[in-house]
C-alpha cells in the first residue's frame, strides 16, 4: 500500500506528516511517499523524509494518480479531488459540513475519505482526534498572542512606582480551546473568568482556578459532548447579561463552536464599545463565522480602540508541535485501521466505531447522515 503525504498551501506552516511518522508508517511496512519540499515551512529538509525511509517525490500529479492513500491537513479544493485516483483514500480535515461542493466532489470521482473532524471523541479515539489536539494548541496560542497585543501586564505587579492590577480575561466557550486558554492566562497571572452553555464545564473551570460566570442560559449537551444551538431568544438573553462581563475585560477570548453549524454570534459590536480602548477580543471560531461581531476572518481590526484578532489557524502559530500532533493522530489512525496480515485497510468492518464514524465517502456515496442531510438541505 502506498501512502503520498501532499505539501500544504504556501500559507500554512503545518505539515501533514513529520520525519518521525513517516518512519512510523514505513515501520508498520508501508511504502511512503512525500511531496518534495513538504518540511520546508518548519525547516525540515527532504533529507529528512528520505531518511525515514521515505521516497521523496517532485512529480505530485503522477503520485497522486499512484498512490492508495493520500494524506493532507487542510480541506483541499475540489479541483484537487478530481486528481485522485478512484478507489483511492483521502485522510484529511475536510469541514464536511460548510464544504458540502468539496463531499459531492468526492462522492462522484469515487475517492473514499476519512475525515479528520468526524473521529469520534471518545477516550479510545483520543490519540486520534486531531480536532482535540489541534484545538487545545489552538488554546494556548490565543492566549499568548492576545498577551503580546494587550497595552499592559498579565500578572500583578508590585513595584516602588505602584501596584499593576492583573489584566482580566474572559474565555467564552469552555471545550478543549477555553480549557487550554484559561490554563494558559492563569499560568500568565491573569484573573480568569469563563463562561458556557454546558453547565457540566463549571467544575473543570473552578479546578483551573477560574470563575464560572453564569448567564441563567443552560444549552445541555449532545452525546457526544457537543452543545446545542442555542435559540435566537436563548441567544439574545446571553449577549444582555454578558455585556458588563465584557466591559469588565481586557482580554477576551471566544471559541464558541456548535458542531456541524456555523459558530454562534455571541460578542455584539455594543459589548465591543462597552470595552475600554487598547483591550483585546481573540475569535478562536473566525474560520467557521466568527463569535464576535464585526470579526474579519484572517485579520487583525482596531474598532472604536478594542483590537480584534480573527486569524483563522491558530495552531500554526505553534506550527512544529502542531505538525507533530495532528501527523501522531494520523498516524494513530492509520495503524488503528490497518490489517498487519494484508497491509490493508479495514473500512468496511460495522463494528469498528472509530472508522464507522470517521468514513464519510465510500465507494461514491456519501455515508455520514448529518452530512447528508444538510447537502440535502443546501441542494
Ligand atoms: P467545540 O469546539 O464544539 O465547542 C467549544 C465550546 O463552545 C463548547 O464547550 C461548547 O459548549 C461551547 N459553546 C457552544 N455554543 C455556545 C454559546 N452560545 N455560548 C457559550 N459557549 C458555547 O467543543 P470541543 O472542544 O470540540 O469539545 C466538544 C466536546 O467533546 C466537549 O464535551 C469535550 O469535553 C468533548 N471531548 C471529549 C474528548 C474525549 O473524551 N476523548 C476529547 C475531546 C473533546
Amino acid at each position: 500500500m502506498v501512502i503520498f503525504a501532499c505539501k500544504e498551501p504556501e500559507w500554512e506552516s503545518r505539515v501533514v506528516l513529520t520525519p518521525d511518522s513517516a518512519a512510523k508508517l514505513v515501520k508498520l511496512g508501508l511504502q511512503v511517499q512525500v511531496e518534495a519540499g513538504i518540511g520546508a515551512s518548519l525547516f525540515l529538509p527532504d533529507e529528512s523524509y528520505r531518511a525515514a525511509g521515505a521516497e521523496v517525490v517532485a512529480d505530485a500529479a503522477a503520485a497522486l494518480e499512484g498512490a492508495d492513500v493520500v494524506l493532507r491537513l487542510n480541506p483541499p479544493p475540489p479541483y484537487f479531488i478530481r486528481s485522485l485516483r478512484r478507489g483511492s483514500l483521502l485522510i484529511s480535515f475536510l469541514d464536511p459540513f460548510l464544504k458540502p461542493e468539496l463531499v459531492s466532489a468526492l462522492a462522484e470521482t469515487g475517492v473514499d475519505s476519512l475525515c479528520m473532524e468526524l473521529v469520534p471523541r471518545s477516550t479510545y479515539a483520543q490519540k486520534m482526534d486531531a480536532l482535540s489536539s489541534q484545538a487545545s494548541l489552538a488554546g494556548y496560542a490565543a492566549t499568548v498572542l492576545a498577551a503580546d497585543r494587550i497595552d499592559k501586564s498579565l500578572p500583578m505587579m508590585s513595584t516602588p512606582a505602584g501596584t499593576i492590577q492583573p489584566a482580566r480575561v474572559f474565555v467564552v466557550g469552555v471545550g478543549v480551546a477555553g480549557l487550554q486558554a484559561i490554563a494558559t492566562a492563569k499560568r500568565l497571572g491573569a484573573r480568569v473568568s469563563a463562561y458556557d452553555t454546558r453547565p457540566v464545564v463549571e467544575e473543570q473551570v473552578k479546578s483551573l482556578g477560574a470563575r464560572f460566570v453564569k448567564l441563567g442560559v443552560q444549552g445541555g449537551q449532545t452525546d457526544q459532548g457537543y452543545a446545542r444551538e442555542l435559540t435566537e431568544e436563548e441567544l439574545e438573553l446571553q449577549r444582555e447579561q454578558m455585556l458588563k462581563v465584557c466591559a469588565e475585560s481586557d482580554i477576551v477570548i471566544t471559541t464558541a463552536q456548535v458542531f456541524g453549524r456555523p459558530a454562534p454570534r455571541i460578542i455584539t459590536a455594543k459589548m465591543v464599545a462597552a470595552m475600554r480602548p487598547g483591550s483585546v477580543i481573540v475569535d478562536l471560531a473566525a474560520s467557521s463565522g466568527g463569535n464576535v461581531e464585526g470579526t474579519q476572518p484572517g485579520k487583525e481590526t482596531v474598532v472604536n480602540g478594542v483590537r480584534i484578532v480573527g486569524l483563522t489557524s491558530f495552531p500554526s502559530l505553534v506550527a512544529r508541535d502542531a505538525s507533530q500532533m495532528y501527523s501522531n493522530n494520523v498516524f494513530s489512525l492509520i495503524e488503528h485501521a490497518l490489517d498487519p496480515e494484508t497491509l490493508q485497510l479495514r473500512l468496511d468492518d460495522p463494528a469498528d466505531e472509530v472508522i464507522s464514524s470517521t468514513l464519510l465517502t465510500r465507494n461514491g456515496a456519501v455515508l455520514h447522515e448529518g452530512v447528508r442531510k444538510t447537502m440535502e438541505a443546501n441542494a
